[in-house]
Protein backbone atom coordinates (compact mmCIF):
# COMPACT_ATOMS: atom_id res chain seq x y z
CA UNK A 1 0.00 0.00 0.00
CA UNK A 2 1.06 3.81 -1.07
CA UNK A 3 2.11 5.46 2.10
CA UNK A 4 -0.11 8.51 2.73
CA UNK A 5 1.04 12.30 2.61
CA UNK A 6 0.82 12.27 6.00
CA UNK A 7 3.01 8.93 7.05
CA UNK A 8 5.28 9.57 4.88
CA UNK A 9 5.91 13.25 6.25
CA UNK A 10 5.84 11.36 9.74
CA UNK A 11 7.92 8.57 8.77
CA UNK A 12 11.68 8.62 9.22
CA UNK A 13 13.36 8.12 5.69
CA UNK A 14 11.52 7.52 2.61
CA UNK A 15 12.96 6.55 -0.84
CA UNK A 16 12.11 9.25 -3.45
CA UNK A 17 11.81 6.97 -6.26
CA UNK A 18 8.77 5.66 -5.00
CA UNK A 19 6.63 8.56 -6.10
CA UNK A 20 5.45 10.60 -8.86
CA UNK A 21 5.52 14.06 -9.83
CA UNK A 22 1.83 13.89 -8.60
CA UNK A 23 2.68 12.03 -5.11
CA UNK A 24 5.93 14.43 -4.94
CA UNK A 25 4.12 17.54 -5.36
CA UNK A 26 1.53 16.57 -2.52
CA UNK A 27 4.93 15.62 -0.28
CA UNK A 28 6.18 19.15 -0.56
CA UNK A 29 2.85 21.28 0.13
CA UNK A 30 2.89 18.80 2.78
CA UNK A 31 5.73 20.13 3.82
CA UNK A 32 5.05 23.68 3.52
CA UNK A 33 6.75 24.08 0.24
CA UNK A 34 5.68 25.12 -3.22
CA UNK A 35 4.94 22.21 -5.56
CA UNK A 36 7.00 22.39 -8.49
CA UNK A 37 9.58 21.48 -6.08
CA UNK A 38 8.77 18.23 -7.19
CA UNK A 39 9.72 19.06 -11.19
CA UNK A 40 12.96 20.43 -9.28
CA UNK A 41 14.02 17.25 -7.92
CA UNK A 42 12.62 14.96 -10.80
CA UNK A 43 15.16 16.75 -12.69
CA UNK A 44 18.25 16.71 -10.44
CA UNK A 45 17.68 13.36 -10.49
CA UNK A 46 16.39 11.68 -13.57
CA UNK A 47 18.42 14.36 -15.69
CA UNK A 48 21.33 15.39 -14.17
CA UNK A 49 21.56 11.88 -12.42
CA UNK A 50 22.50 13.89 -8.84
CA UNK A 51 22.33 11.66 -5.71
CA UNK A 52 23.65 13.85 -3.37
CA UNK A 53 20.63 16.40 -2.21
CA UNK A 54 23.78 18.55 -1.00
CA UNK A 55 24.43 19.46 -5.04
CA UNK A 56 20.50 20.33 -5.44
CA UNK A 57 21.48 23.50 -5.25
CA UNK A 58 18.24 25.26 -5.98
CA UNK A 59 16.62 24.03 -3.32
CA UNK A 60 17.18 26.32 0.31
CA UNK A 61 19.68 25.54 2.41
CA UNK A 62 16.89 24.05 4.54
CA UNK A 63 14.95 21.68 2.55
CA UNK A 64 18.27 20.04 1.35
CA UNK A 65 19.05 19.35 4.97
CA UNK A 66 15.30 18.34 5.43
CA UNK A 67 15.71 15.57 2.40
CA UNK A 68 19.26 14.62 3.61
CA UNK A 69 17.60 13.94 7.18
CA UNK A 70 14.83 12.40 6.45
CA UNK A 71 14.90 10.92 2.46
CA UNK A 72 17.23 8.87 0.59
CA UNK A 73 17.18 7.66 -3.56
CA UNK A 74 17.86 3.97 -3.63
CA UNK A 75 17.73 1.81 -6.73
CA UNK A 76 18.18 -1.86 -7.11
CA UNK A 77 21.71 -3.15 -7.93
CA UNK A 78 23.03 -4.89 -10.72
CA UNK A 79 24.44 -8.05 -9.77
CA UNK A 80 24.68 -10.11 -12.75
CA UNK A 81 24.86 -8.89 -16.66
CA UNK A 82 24.62 -11.17 -19.63
CA UNK A 83 24.93 -9.86 -23.24
CA UNK A 84 24.05 -12.17 -26.02
CA UNK A 85 25.28 -12.38 -29.69
CA UNK A 86 22.64 -10.16 -30.78
CA UNK A 87 22.96 -7.39 -28.17
CA UNK A 88 20.14 -8.32 -26.32
CA UNK A 89 21.16 -7.27 -22.39
CA UNK A 90 20.04 -9.28 -19.28
CA UNK A 91 20.46 -7.87 -15.91
CA UNK A 92 19.89 -9.56 -12.39
CA UNK A 93 19.19 -6.63 -9.90
CA UNK A 94 19.24 -7.33 -6.51
CA UNK A 95 16.77 -5.23 -4.37
CA UNK A 96 17.30 -4.13 -0.81
CA UNK A 97 15.89 -7.18 0.91
CA UNK A 98 18.31 -9.48 -1.07
CA UNK A 99 15.81 -10.59 -3.79
CA UNK A 100 16.46 -10.78 -7.46
CA UNK A 101 14.62 -9.11 -10.76
CA UNK A 102 15.39 -9.60 -13.77
CA UNK A 103 15.36 -6.72 -17.03
CA UNK A 104 16.37 -7.11 -20.16
CA UNK A 105 17.03 -4.52 -22.61
CA UNK A 106 16.16 -5.71 -26.54
CA UNK A 107 18.66 -3.11 -29.13
CA UNK A 108 16.82 -2.70 -32.76
CA UNK A 109 16.87 -0.78 -35.58
CA UNK A 110 16.14 2.95 -34.05
CA UNK A 111 15.07 2.09 -30.95
CA UNK A 112 15.92 -0.06 -27.56
CA UNK A 113 12.92 -1.49 -25.66
CA UNK A 114 13.56 -2.91 -22.04
CA UNK A 115 11.30 -5.20 -20.31
CA UNK A 116 10.07 -4.38 -16.66
CA UNK A 117 9.68 -6.96 -14.05
CA UNK A 118 6.44 -6.08 -11.77
CA UNK A 119 6.79 -8.09 -9.05
CA UNK A 120 8.54 -10.81 -7.81
CA UNK A 121 7.47 -14.34 -8.88
CA UNK A 122 4.01 -14.24 -9.69
CA UNK A 123 0.89 -15.95 -8.60
CA UNK A 124 -0.77 -16.39 -11.62
CA UNK A 125 0.37 -19.90 -12.50
CA UNK A 126 0.21 -19.55 -16.17
CA UNK A 127 1.38 -23.36 -17.06
CA UNK A 128 4.02 -22.55 -19.82
CA UNK A 129 5.74 -19.28 -18.04
CA UNK A 130 8.80 -20.30 -16.28
CA UNK A 131 7.94 -17.29 -13.77
CA UNK A 132 4.91 -18.51 -12.53
CA UNK A 133 7.14 -21.83 -11.36
CA UNK A 134 8.37 -19.51 -8.62
CA UNK A 135 5.20 -18.93 -7.15
CA UNK A 136 4.94 -15.31 -6.19
CA UNK A 137 7.17 -13.67 -3.51
CA UNK A 138 5.85 -10.07 -3.34
CA UNK A 139 4.90 -6.28 -5.54
CA UNK A 140 8.25 -4.71 -6.34
CA UNK A 141 7.69 -0.77 -5.35
CA UNK A 142 7.23 2.12 -7.58
CA UNK A 143 11.58 3.20 -6.76
CA UNK A 144 12.55 -0.53 -7.64
CA UNK A 145 10.04 -0.52 -10.72
CA UNK A 146 11.56 2.97 -12.07
CA UNK A 147 14.87 1.82 -10.61
CA UNK A 148 15.02 -0.61 -13.37
CA UNK A 149 14.70 2.03 -15.96
CA UNK A 150 17.21 4.27 -14.29
CA UNK A 151 19.83 1.36 -13.64
CA UNK A 152 19.66 0.34 -17.10
CA UNK A 153 19.97 3.71 -19.04
CA UNK A 154 23.23 4.07 -17.26
CA UNK A 155 24.54 1.22 -17.42
CA UNK A 156 24.27 1.45 -21.29
CA UNK A 157 25.48 4.62 -21.08
CA UNK A 158 25.68 7.22 -24.00
CA UNK A 159 25.81 4.47 -26.90
CA UNK A 160 22.47 2.97 -26.54
CA UNK A 161 19.19 4.51 -25.25
CA UNK A 162 16.11 3.11 -23.92
CA UNK A 163 13.53 4.08 -26.50
CA UNK A 164 10.51 1.74 -25.07
CA UNK A 165 8.98 0.18 -21.80
CA UNK A 166 7.06 -2.81 -21.87
CA UNK A 167 6.21 -4.24 -18.86
CA UNK A 168 6.79 -7.81 -19.77
CA UNK A 169 8.97 -9.17 -17.30
CA UNK A 170 8.61 -10.68 -13.84
CA UNK A 171 4.88 -10.68 -12.85
CA UNK A 172 1.46 -9.42 -13.47
CA UNK A 173 1.81 -5.67 -13.37
CA UNK A 174 -2.24 -4.96 -12.97
CA UNK A 175 -1.85 -6.67 -9.83
CA UNK A 176 0.56 -4.48 -8.56
CA UNK A 177 -1.47 -1.48 -9.59
CA UNK A 178 -0.52 1.52 -7.77
CA UNK A 179 3.30 0.90 -7.99
CA UNK A 180 3.19 -0.14 -11.41
CA UNK A 181 1.40 2.94 -12.69
CA UNK A 182 3.18 6.02 -10.42
CA UNK A 183 6.37 3.91 -12.18
CA UNK A 184 4.68 4.14 -15.77
CA UNK A 185 3.86 7.72 -14.86
CA UNK A 186 7.40 8.14 -14.03
CA UNK A 187 8.45 7.01 -17.64
CA UNK A 188 6.06 8.89 -19.35
CA UNK A 189 6.99 12.39 -17.43
CA UNK A 190 8.75 14.79 -19.33
CA UNK A 191 11.10 15.66 -16.51
CA UNK A 192 12.31 12.24 -16.06
CA UNK A 193 12.26 10.03 -19.23
CA UNK A 194 9.89 11.60 -21.25
CA UNK A 195 8.41 8.24 -23.36
CA UNK A 196 5.70 8.91 -25.11
CA UNK A 197 2.28 6.77 -23.98
CA UNK A 198 2.69 4.85 -27.42
CA UNK A 199 5.83 3.48 -26.22
CA UNK A 200 5.01 2.17 -22.46
CA UNK A 201 3.52 -0.80 -22.80
CA UNK A 202 1.74 -3.15 -19.79
CA UNK A 203 1.08 -6.74 -20.70
CA UNK A 204 -2.18 -8.10 -18.34
CA UNK A 205 -3.10 -11.97 -18.44
CA UNK A 206 -6.46 -10.61 -18.05
CA UNK A 207 -7.12 -9.03 -14.62
CA UNK A 208 -10.16 -7.49 -15.82
CA UNK A 209 -11.41 -5.16 -13.10
CA UNK A 210 -7.94 -3.83 -12.84
CA UNK A 211 -8.22 -3.57 -17.06
CA UNK A 212 -10.92 -1.20 -16.54
CA UNK A 213 -9.14 0.81 -13.73
CA UNK A 214 -6.08 1.36 -16.12
CA UNK A 215 -8.21 2.88 -18.97
CA UNK A 216 -9.32 5.53 -16.04
CA UNK A 217 -5.79 6.18 -14.45
CA UNK A 218 -3.60 5.94 -17.16
CA UNK A 219 -3.13 6.09 -20.73
CA UNK A 220 -0.30 3.72 -21.82
CA UNK A 221 -0.53 0.86 -24.41
CA UNK A 222 -2.39 -2.37 -23.73
CA UNK A 223 -1.18 -5.93 -24.48
CA UNK A 224 -3.00 -9.28 -23.41
CA UNK A 225 -1.68 -12.34 -22.95
CA UNK A 226 -4.47 -14.39 -25.19
CA UNK A 227 -3.22 -17.63 -25.92
CA UNK A 228 -5.88 -19.46 -26.21
CA UNK A 229 -9.52 -18.96 -28.15
CA UNK A 230 -11.74 -21.10 -25.60
CA UNK A 231 -12.64 -20.87 -21.94
CA UNK A 232 -11.97 -24.58 -22.03
CA UNK A 233 -8.25 -24.20 -23.27
CA UNK A 234 -7.10 -20.65 -21.13
CA UNK A 235 -8.80 -22.02 -18.16
CA UNK A 236 -5.40 -24.17 -18.87
CA UNK A 237 -3.31 -22.14 -20.34
CA UNK A 238 -3.76 -18.81 -18.06
CA UNK A 239 -5.99 -19.94 -15.08
CA UNK A 240 -7.21 -15.84 -14.10
CA UNK A 241 -9.48 -16.75 -17.09
CA UNK A 242 -11.87 -18.83 -14.68
CA UNK A 243 -12.50 -15.99 -12.47
CA UNK A 244 -12.56 -13.37 -15.69
CA UNK A 245 -13.55 -15.68 -18.66
CA UNK A 246 -12.81 -14.55 -22.43
CA UNK A 247 -16.22 -13.09 -23.11
CA UNK A 248 -15.40 -10.30 -20.06
CA UNK A 249 -11.88 -10.23 -21.33
CA UNK A 250 -13.16 -8.93 -24.55
CA UNK A 251 -15.42 -6.42 -23.35
CA UNK A 252 -12.62 -5.12 -21.15
CA UNK A 253 -10.25 -4.72 -24.11
CA UNK A 254 -12.65 -2.85 -26.11
CA UNK A 255 -13.20 -0.49 -23.08
CA UNK A 256 -9.76 0.23 -23.17
CA UNK A 257 -9.66 0.78 -27.20
CA UNK A 258 -12.42 3.02 -26.78
CA UNK A 259 -9.82 5.68 -25.25
CA UNK A 260 -8.62 6.91 -28.91
CA UNK A 261 -9.46 6.71 -32.32
CA UNK A 262 -7.14 4.53 -33.70
CA UNK A 263 -6.15 3.24 -30.79
CA UNK A 264 -5.57 -0.92 -30.70
CA UNK A 265 -5.13 -3.61 -28.01
CA UNK A 266 -1.95 -5.71 -28.62
CA UNK A 267 -3.41 -9.74 -28.11
CA UNK A 268 -0.23 -11.76 -27.36
CA UNK A 269 -0.52 -15.33 -28.14
CA UNK A 270 2.11 -17.77 -27.90
CA UNK A 271 2.36 -20.82 -30.60
CA UNK A 272 2.35 -23.78 -28.22
CA UNK A 273 2.56 -27.18 -30.38
CA UNK A 274 -0.28 -29.32 -30.86
CA UNK A 275 -2.30 -26.98 -28.13
CA UNK A 276 -3.32 -23.88 -29.89
CA UNK A 277 -1.58 -23.72 -33.30
CA UNK A 278 -4.60 -25.62 -35.89
CA UNK A 279 -6.53 -23.71 -37.96
CA UNK A 280 -9.63 -24.16 -36.11
CA UNK A 281 -7.09 -21.68 -33.45
CA UNK A 282 -7.09 -19.29 -36.43
CA UNK A 283 -10.46 -18.97 -37.07
CA UNK A 284 -11.44 -19.13 -33.69
CA UNK A 285 -9.36 -16.11 -33.18
CA UNK A 286 -10.50 -13.89 -36.29
CA UNK A 287 -13.95 -14.67 -34.64
CA UNK A 288 -12.68 -13.72 -31.77
CA UNK A 289 -10.93 -10.46 -32.46
CA UNK A 290 -13.43 -9.19 -35.17
CA UNK A 291 -14.91 -6.43 -32.53
CA UNK A 292 -11.96 -5.23 -30.97
CA UNK A 293 -9.49 -2.66 -33.46
CA UNK A 294 -6.33 -5.34 -32.44
CA UNK A 295 -2.93 -6.18 -33.88
CA UNK A 296 -1.57 -10.09 -32.90
CA UNK A 297 1.65 -10.56 -31.59
CA UNK A 298 3.07 -14.32 -32.36
CA UNK A 299 5.30 -15.37 -29.43
CA UNK A 300 7.28 -18.46 -30.19
CA UNK A 301 7.24 -20.35 -26.81
CA UNK A 302 10.44 -20.79 -25.31
CA UNK A 303 10.94 -23.73 -23.42
CA UNK A 304 12.70 -24.20 -20.39
CA UNK A 305 13.22 -27.21 -18.65
CA UNK A 306 10.73 -29.53 -16.40
CA UNK A 307 8.16 -28.19 -18.81
CA UNK A 308 5.96 -30.20 -21.35
CA UNK A 309 5.43 -27.71 -24.20
CA UNK A 310 6.66 -27.55 -27.37
CA UNK A 311 7.17 -24.70 -29.94
CA UNK A 312 4.83 -24.53 -32.66
CA UNK A 313 7.51 -25.16 -36.29
CA UNK A 314 7.85 -22.44 -38.02
CA UNK A 315 5.92 -23.66 -41.17
CA UNK A 316 2.98 -23.84 -38.53
CA UNK A 317 3.43 -19.95 -37.16
CA UNK A 318 3.72 -18.99 -41.20
CA UNK A 319 0.34 -20.43 -42.05
CA UNK A 320 -1.04 -19.01 -38.90
CA UNK A 321 0.31 -15.76 -39.57
CA UNK A 322 -0.81 -15.93 -42.70
CA UNK A 323 -4.22 -16.71 -42.78
CA UNK A 324 -5.21 -13.73 -39.80
CA UNK A 325 -3.08 -11.51 -41.88
CA UNK A 326 -5.69 -12.29 -45.04
CA UNK A 327 -8.59 -11.77 -42.39
CA UNK A 328 -7.04 -8.28 -41.85
CA UNK A 329 -5.58 -8.37 -38.45
CA UNK A 330 -2.14 -6.96 -38.65
CA UNK A 331 0.02 -10.13 -37.48
CA UNK A 332 3.37 -10.12 -36.53
CA UNK A 333 5.76 -13.19 -35.35
CA UNK A 334 8.16 -11.98 -32.33
CA UNK A 335 11.47 -12.30 -33.76
CA UNK A 336 13.38 -14.36 -30.71
CA UNK A 337 16.27 -12.44 -28.93
CA UNK A 338 18.77 -13.22 -26.52
CA UNK A 339 18.55 -16.81 -27.05
CA UNK A 340 21.52 -17.72 -26.16
CA UNK A 341 21.29 -16.16 -22.93
CA UNK A 342 17.98 -17.16 -22.04
CA UNK A 343 16.62 -13.55 -21.84
CA UNK A 344 13.17 -14.06 -24.03
CA UNK A 345 10.20 -12.45 -21.78
CA UNK A 346 8.63 -14.27 -20.22
CA UNK A 347 10.98 -16.53 -19.69
CA UNK A 348 13.38 -15.18 -17.18
CA UNK A 349 14.23 -17.51 -14.53
CA UNK A 350 15.47 -20.48 -15.81
CA UNK A 351 16.51 -23.25 -13.83
CA UNK A 352 13.59 -23.83 -11.92
CA UNK A 353 11.28 -27.08 -11.39
CA UNK A 354 7.83 -27.41 -12.31
CA UNK A 355 6.48 -28.24 -8.80
CA UNK A 356 2.85 -27.57 -10.09
CA UNK A 357 0.75 -30.77 -11.85
CA UNK A 358 -0.29 -28.96 -14.43
CA UNK A 359 1.43 -31.29 -17.23
CA UNK A 360 -0.99 -34.02 -15.74
CA UNK A 361 -4.09 -32.03 -15.83
CA UNK A 362 -3.64 -31.33 -19.95
CA UNK A 363 -2.26 -34.97 -20.27
CA UNK A 364 -5.59 -35.92 -19.17
CA UNK A 365 -7.66 -33.74 -21.75
CA UNK A 366 -5.17 -34.75 -24.43
CA UNK A 367 -3.78 -31.40 -25.09
CA UNK A 368 0.01 -32.67 -24.81
CA UNK A 369 1.03 -36.04 -25.27
CA UNK A 370 1.59 -38.67 -22.52
CA UNK A 371 5.35 -38.67 -23.56
N1 LIG B 1 1.87 -11.19 -16.57
C1 LIG B 1 1.90 -10.41 -17.76
C2 LIG B 1 3.30 -10.03 -18.25
C3 LIG B 1 4.39 -11.04 -18.18
S1 LIG B 1 4.95 -12.06 -19.46
C4 LIG B 1 1.15 -11.13 -18.86
O1 LIG B 1 0.74 -12.26 -18.65
O2 LIG B 1 0.91 -10.54 -19.91
C5 LIG B 1 5.00 -11.33 -21.01
C6 LIG B 1 4.53 -12.27 -22.12
O3 LIG B 1 5.36 -13.42 -22.27
C7 LIG B 1 3.13 -12.79 -21.87
O4 LIG B 1 2.36 -12.74 -23.04
C8 LIG B 1 3.39 -14.22 -21.48
O5 LIG B 1 2.26 -15.00 -21.65
C9 LIG B 1 4.53 -14.58 -22.38
N2 LIG B 1 5.29 -15.79 -21.99
C10 LIG B 1 5.42 -16.30 -20.75
N3 LIG B 1 6.16 -17.42 -20.79
C11 LIG B 1 6.52 -17.62 -22.07
C12 LIG B 1 7.31 -18.62 -22.73
N4 LIG B 1 7.87 -19.62 -22.07
N5 LIG B 1 7.45 -18.50 -24.06
C13 LIG B 1 6.89 -17.47 -24.73
N6 LIG B 1 6.16 -16.51 -24.15
C14 LIG B 1 5.96 -16.57 -22.83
Amino acid sequence: MKKSVQELVNSKRFNLLDYDRKGLAAFFVALGEKPFRATQVLKWVYQEGVEDFDLMTNLSKSLRTYLKENCYLATPEIVIEQIASDGTRKWALQTSCGNRIETVFIPEEGRGTLCVSSQIGCALACSFCSTAQQGFNRNLTTAEIIGQVIVAQKRLGDTKKVTNVVMMGMGEPLLNFDNVVAAMNLMMDDFTFGLSKRRVTISTSGVVPAMYRLTEACDVSLAVSLHAVTDELRDILVPINKKYPLAELMDACRDNAKIAPRRTVTFEYVMLEGVNDSMDDARGLIKLLKNVPSKLNLIPFNPFPNNHYRCSSKEVIQRFKTVLNDAGIVTTVRKTRGDDIDAACGQLVGQVEDKSRRHLKLKALGVISAA
